[in-house]
């Protein structure tokens, strides 16, 4: 049995690649569209484009790690905590390749490394 992270359960095991700490496939659906908020590390493109490496394409969209309730609903993936934290809302627009939600950026904004740390 697998819990994640919005409280949802599934009795098949999905596999290594499950982020546990993530939402199932049916709060991911039912997000999108909707306005969120969200954390992100490292500049946004000016383009509103995030290049996804595993398919070698550009992604409508920003990623990012949809925040619920003042928590990161993924796993942060380690390489990414050197980089500058930002906040913001947006509007989800979908899930990308490496499992990252896809957002156009309504706001955004700084936020300490420290900050972040405790949003995890
Ligand atoms: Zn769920």
């Amino acid at each position: 049995m697998t819990t994640y992270g919005c409280g949802h359960k599934r009795s098949w095991n999905p596999g290594a690649d499950l982020h546990l700490k993530g939402l199932c496939w049916d709060c991911r659906k039912a997000m999108v569209g909707q306005e969120i908020e969200f954390l992100r590390f490292g500049k946004p493109p000016e383009s509103g484009y995030s290049y996804n490496y595993q398919s070698n394409r550009n992604e409508a969209g920003v990623s990012c790690y949809v925040v619920i309730n003042g928590k990161v609903a993924a796993t942060v993936r380690g390489e990414f905590e050197d980089r500058q934290a930002y906040i913001g809302r947006g509007i989800l627009l979908g899930f990308g390749g490496d499992d990252e939600a896809l957002v156009q950026i309504i706001s955004i904004r700084k936020i300490s490394g420290k900050k972040a740390d405790r949003m995890r």
